[in-house]
């Protein structure tokens, strides 16, 4: 399964966000595609990103391309790679779950 975004590189990050930690691709609801950030997806996509169910499996890790719940995410890293996510992105909580 493949991440969509701006100028990807291996691992999903995006021109909006670079930092090694930046690794997660959120899910939309509505086209299905993973995305780098809400924003990348935004301009890309002809609708705005839609909030993904928390049990919908809406994260990948750009690592290793695992599935995960919300749950999963919350703990901070990967749970097959144990990659760490940025803990910043929690701030965007409500644009990608619900
Ligand atoms: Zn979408
Ligand atoms: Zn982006
Ligand atoms: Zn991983």
């Amino acid at each position: 399964m493949r991440i969509y975004g701006l100028d990807l590189d291996q691992a999903g990050r995006c021109i909006h966000y670079h930092l090694s930690v930046d690794v997660a691709a959120m899910k939309c609801a509505r086209c299905q595609r993973y995305y780098a950030c809400y924003q990348c997806h935004d301009a890309l996509e002809n609708h705005r990103f839609a909030a993904s169910n928390k049990d919908d499996w809406p994260v990948m890790c750009g690592i290793c391309g695992c599935l995960m719940q919300f749950e999963q995410y919350q703990q901070g890293s990967c749970p097959r790679c144990g990659h760490d996510f940025n803990p910043g992105c929690h701030r965007h909580c409500r644009i990608y779950f619900k």
